[in-house]
């Protein structure tokens, strides 16, 4: 036999469900009918937009109310109201929208944006209320107001009702253990948590609660560098000024908007979790966005909202979803081209940001082969090379500007970092930055492919000295990030040796140090030979190599006249085991 059917549902059954296992949380019910007050309003707007409303508006407006003796909390508002036969269609019917034969009907005639969806949302009353009553009169003409309420059991009374004023009054008795939704403050919290950005005001005791403007729904041409930062400082009080922020705006092949920002990172901040806020049609969802932003973006700030984030399914589901992985794209393709766009129209603001940012910029590349090729050539080094001509102005504070190498840069000696006295901070050698290309292409005489890098100022400053002093550019790579990111760029750069500023030098250069050196008339070697044997049988170690710059010249920086290296791999090796 073969039978077709509809699954039909036990309403007994099924509304304690809904009722205590909608939401896990019991206080979006006042998200979920502030939001259905903002769609009744911007349902108006279209209506009347179409033509087929010509009545009255009013000042659109959502006013709560509380009756601490009748413990009870309304949610009014003068939008679009329901007639009779709307509160049987889309109310006494559980999980029937109209939002959907709305946007249907109306389409392209107004730019509004309606909230609901799924029709789930006012049922959401029923987890804090043990009545809910709807007081409402519809926009048409000629249909009366009604009166619709229940107790919680699926049973409800529709009849006629006094009302006299459009719009529609969702009036909910409090159950007994839900009465802190009588007190203002909680309401006001609750309020600015969930309902804060959406664009019609609500009163609560005649005084508007929320801020209404959503700057992330502008366009970018329309907010100042002030808008931007009076909006971080909004969400974010009492915290440092941004560094950088991204405007998104896109509408395909998803729907997303919101403003980005690179906060200055400190220690203290916790860089797995995310402080993105969640929004959806400008109602907060989540202050979690793990699943959605790129990790290495997680320590960003700011307000991500699309309506294409799948809201109801669990965190694991969220991260395999194919829309999100194309908005976690999207997104680090946008920082990534935000950061481009500063390096190219101001690499002195790059300069500055690059400390914080910079930790971004590595990470992604270690993390992410996309944004990894969107950065790779602005990725910058502070460097011991200076161009000819910088000011002493420039080294100060303000980093310097300089990457360029130009013809006629020299060489310059600059002051040793100071290494005595304890918990005194070093004056930086120099403040100047390059990109590793630069410095690839301006050393190839002097020693081609090989990078000599430094990663402790104060411990490795006289190797620093020593360096300098030869005219070999070292790039100073000392946050702790660049551990990993130097392991990076030897995969990267196959052909390139990257040598600590410590560990031993190419045997060529050694050779040419070596050249003027005085020899020894009984032994017939050289000081650097003879010191080398020393060293090497006191230190039980073969193959040290020494540098002996300093023993050519007499050197007033008291450089000491000789320094004992081990080669590169001795040193990882000792490393690894230490
Ligand atoms: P959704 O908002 O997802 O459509 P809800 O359960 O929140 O689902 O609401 C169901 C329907 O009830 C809405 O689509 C709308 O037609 C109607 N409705 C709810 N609240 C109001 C209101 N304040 N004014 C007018 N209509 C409303
Ligand atoms: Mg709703």
């Amino acid at each position: 036999m073969r039978e077709q059917g509809t699954i039909s549902i036990h309403t007994e059954n099924i509304f304690p469900i809904i009722k205590k296992s909608l939401y896990s949380d019991h206080e979006v019910f006042l998200r979920e009918l502030i939001s259905n007050a903002v769609d009744a309003i911007q349902k108006l707007k279209m209506v009347s937009r179409a033509g087929e409303y010509s009545g009255e508006m009013g000042e659109p407006e959502i006013q709560i109310a509380i009756d601490k003796d009748r413990k009870t909390l309304s949610i009014s508002d003068n939008g679009i109201g329901m007639t009779a036969e709307e509160v049987k269609k889309y109310i006494n019917q559980v999980a029937f929208s109209s939002a959907e034969e709305f946007i249907h009907k109306y389409e392209g005639k107004s730019d509004q944006q309606i909230i609901g969806h799924f029709g789930l949302g006012f049922y959401s009353s029923f987890m804090v209320a043990q009545k809910v009553e709807i007081d409402t009169l519809s926009y048409q003409a000629g249909a009366p107001a009604v009166h619709w309420s229940c107790d919680g059991s699926p049973e409800f009374i529709l009849e006629d009702s006094s009302r006299s004023d459009r719009g529609t009054t969702i009036t909910l008795h409090l159950m007994e253990d839900e009465q802190e939704y009588v007190e203002d403050a909680r309401i006001k919290q609750l309020v600015k948590t969930y309902c804060d950005f959406l664009p019609v005001p609500i009163k609560l005791n005649g005084e508007v609660i929320n801020q209404q403007k959503a700057p992330w729904r502008e366009s970018a041409n329309n907010l100042t560098k002030e808008d931007y930062l009076e909006f971080y400082r909004y969400l974010y009080p009492f915290q440092e000024e941004p560094l950088l922020w991204v405007h998104l705006n896109t509408d395909y092949p998803f729907i997303l908007n919101g403003i980005l920002y690179f906060p200055k990172l400190r220690p203290d901040v916790d860089v797995t979790q995310g402080q993105i806020k969640l929004f959806c049609n400008q109602v907060f969802v989540s202050d979690h966005c793990e699943e959605i932003i790129p990790r290495f973006l997680l320590p960003m700030r700011g307000v991500i909202d699309s309506t294409d984030i799948p809201l109801n399914v669990s965190r694991s589901a969220l991260q395999t979803d194919r829309t999100v992985r194309k908005i976690a794209d999207y997104i680090s393709r946008k920082v990534g081209d935000r950061l481009k766009e500063l390096y190219r129209d101001s690499r002195e603001d790059y300069i500055k940001v690059w400390q914080d940012v910079g930790t971004f910029v590595k990470f992604g590349s270690l993390n992410d082969e996309k944004f990894k090729k969107q950065v790779e050539d602005i990725v910058i080094y502070r460097t011991t090379y200076e161009a000819k001509g910088e000011t002493q102005a420039a080294k100060s504070e303000t980093p310097a500007v300089q990457v360029q190498a130009e013809e006629g840069d020299a060489w310059q000696d600059v002051q040793p970092a100071s290494t005595s006295g304890t918990g005194e901070q070093p004056a930086p050698t120099t403040s100047s930055y390059t990109t590793l290309k630069e410095y690839l292409e301006r050393n190839k005489e002097r020693h081609e492919n090989r990078v000599y890098y430094c990663t402790d100022e104060v411990t490795q400053a006289t190797y620093v000295e020593l360096h300098k002093k030869q005219g070999l550019e070292v790039l100073f790579m000392d946050s702790f990030i660049d551990t990993h990111f130097i392991s990076f760029l030897e995969r990267e750069y196959s052909d390139v040796k990257f040598s600590r500023v410590d560990s031993d030098l190419d045997q060529t250069l050694l050779d040419k140090d070596k050249a003027g050196e005085i020899v020894d008339p009984t032994t017939n070697k050289t000081r650097s030979e003879l010191i080398k044997e020393l060293f090497e049988k006191a230190l039980n170690k073969p193959k040290l190599n020494i540098r002996t710059e300093a023993l050519k010249s007499d050197d007033p920086q008291g450089t000491p006249p000789a320094m004992v290296l081990l080669p590169e791999y001795m040193r990882r090796i000792q490393e690894m085991s230490a």
